[in-house]
């Protein structure tokens, strides 16, 4: 009977020659998943491992030969302070993104009830991660897929911010927003930012497993970020502030058409990587 590292390090060279690029870690995460327990815990557990987990373990490898990521073949990603259900009607949650979180909480008033909108909301990490950290807020959440409104609906429920959270099936193209008149203190957004032609030479686990929607900017990267800056200055109060995730390179950009549109940047947050990843806007 193998032990658990040796079980390890023999699908790690399996994968390793799919082309795979795995870790130790995911693959303990796939397996504590199947034996139900943390993996911190992995290390003391001595039983043996029933062939019925093995040959689960085995499939979970294979759809990892095949490139889907880890969160997608668990059905769900550690984000902030939750785990949020995953599929690939979604973008998989980055732990980059939970910069934006970070950046809204520090800047918004919880004293208050603040009115927060996402433009594509995907799985829900960043609206909902904020209305579950701040109880009086209220969340207006949109997206252009259908089918990612029904994931992100099961994560409000989930994380119990369902009451709180109003979502809708709506593209930051549409005319309504001309005419929409409500006011909001924050609006958040993760767009694709993407450039057309880069596209394809993304890691085959986002190629393949999040959806283009969520990832294609247009032919500059730029095609979202200019027509939500656009709509903007017409939903934001005075006080309120706009919270944009950037691609690499892109800060620079996204200020421009910023102050275009009569928005100033306030500040620019680094990642761990050191790039330009989330800039905060204001009237
Ligand atoms: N951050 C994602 C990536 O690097 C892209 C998501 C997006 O376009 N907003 O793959």
């Amino acid at each position: 009977m193998q032990n658990i590292q040796e079980i390890i390090k023999e699908k790690l060279r399996y994968l390793e020659d799919k082309g795979v690029k795995s870790s130790n870690f995911e693959l303990k995460l796939m397996l504590a998943n199947l034996l139900n327990i943390e993996v911190g815990n992995l290390r003391f557990f001595h039983d043996n491992i029933s062939q019925d987990t093995l040959n689960k373990f085995n499939e979970m490898i294979e759809q990892r030969a095949s490139f889907c990521p880890v969160d997608k073949i668990l059905g769900y990603k550690g984000f902030y302070k939750h785990d949020f259900i995953v599929n690939q009607d979604v973008l998989s949650p980055r732990s980059d993104t939970e910069i934006l979180v970070e950046q809204a909480l520090k800047n918004i008033d919880r004293t208050t009830n603040t009115n927060i909108l996402e433009f594509g909301v995907g799985s829900g990490c960043i609206i909902i991660s904020l209305l579950s950290d701040l109880p009086l807020a209220q969340g207006l959440g949109v997206d252009i897929s259908p089918k990612a409104l029904t994931i992100c609906k099961k994560n409000a429920k989930k994380i119990g911010v369902s009451d709180r959270l109003e979502l809708k099936n709506i593209s930051w193209f549409d005319d309504l927003w001309q005419t929409q008149d409500k006011l909001f203190d924050l609006i958040i957004s993760n767009p694709p930012y993407i450039p057309t032609q880069d596209i394809n030479s993304l890691d085959k686990e986002v190629k393949i497993f999040d959806p283009i929607l969520a990832l294609d900017g247009g032919s500059d990267g730029l095609r979202d970020y200019r027509q939500i800056i656009e709509i903007v200055p017409s939903l934001l109060k005075n006080s309120g502030i706009l919270i944009l995730e950037a691609g690499i390179d892109q800060a620079s950009d996204i200020i421009k058409i910023g102050n275009n549109n009569g928005l100033k940047a306030i500040d620019v947050v680094k990642d761990l990587n050191n790039i330009e990843r989330c800039i905060i806007l204001k009237k």
